[in-house]
């Protein structure tokens, strides 16, 4: 499998990351001006040790990466997902090498609506995942649970789940170069995010399992990067990431506002500098 994002895992730095997922949102030429409004909005800025990425459809993605290259913009490409395959006879789908060949660096998979819409399994959302590891871009895995199985006290069972189906068998060092989203169903776009201290421990939940069968445990743990997404704004960002197991956010509502998703990624870098 690829090697981007080894600097991390080698020095067990959680390198916090604002993730902004666009859906489907944004022609290329609406792209263009709303990167290059960000770009304005971070320019002579100090972001800290903050990364930022935003996730176009498919079709800007050629258009936002000369944008953030011509105009050094500081934030990476995403994707919003990939084909599981590297080629081959399926029409309307894109491949994970192509996606590395446009210089993308993160890759949202099991995203709620794709397993919703799509009917993705956990089965293949794990293979997008290795597509993704093995053509040495990182995987975002959405992970997260409905309202009616937060109600039936459900969250850590659905969300273990999840995720030793999609990470199973991967080395300790492969789970490290995942970034995992956890995004309960009911907080994405309606407004209520989960409370900050809820989030915190479903994060820490969610690195104990993902790390737990790995040999090499305790230096996976020590660099998994987990984020949590749902209703993010630039008002409860802070809050969210003062929670030592949150290491970023997965934004998508207020990523498609210039302004909004600036003054997300500079409320994340006053708190975790
Ligand atoms: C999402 O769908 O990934 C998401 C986090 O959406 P929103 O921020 O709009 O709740």
């Amino acid at each position: 499998m690829g090697t981007a994002g080894h600097e991390e895992v080698l020095q067990g730095v959680r390198r916090p990351l604002v993730a902004g997922n666009w859906k489907m949102n944004l022609d290329h030429l609406e792209a263009v001006r709303v990167v290059s409004e960000v770009g304005l909005r971070l320019h002579g800025e100090d972001m800290g040790s903050v990364e930022a990425s935003v996730h176009p459809p498919f079709t800007d993605i050629r258009s936002v990466q000369t944008t953030l290259e011509d105009r050094t913009i500081p934030v990476a490409l995403g994707a919003q997902d990939c084909h599981q395959e590297d080629r081959g006879a399926f029409t309307g789908e894109v491949s994970a090498p192509m996606l590395a060949r446009l210089g993308v660096r993160y890759v949202i998979v099991g995203h709620s609506e794709r397993r919703r819409y799509q009917g993705e399994t956990d089965e293949l959302v794990g293979l997008k995942l290795r597509a993704v590891l093995r053509h040495g871009m990182m995987p975002i895995l959405c992970v997260g649970e409905t309202a009616a199985q937060r109600d039936a006290g459900a969250t850590s069972e659905v969300i273990s789940s999840q995720l030793k189906s999609a990470l199973d068998g991967l080395s300790g060092q492969h789970v490290a170069r995942v970034v995992i989203a956890y995004e309960p169903l009911w907080a994405i776009g309606s407004g209520t995010p989960a409370g900050s201290e809820d989030a915190q421990a479903v994060a820490r939940h969610i690195r104990q399992i993902a790390c737990a069968q790995a040999p090499d445990g305790t230096e996976c743990a020590g660099a998994l990067r987990v984020l949590y997404g749902g209703s993010v704004t630039a008002g409860n960002v802070g809050d969210l990431l003062s929670q030592p197991d949150v290491d970023g956010v997965l934004v998508g509502g207020a990523s498609l506002e210039p302004a909004s998703f600036a003054e997300i990624i500079l409320g994340a870098s006053r708190v975790v500098g």
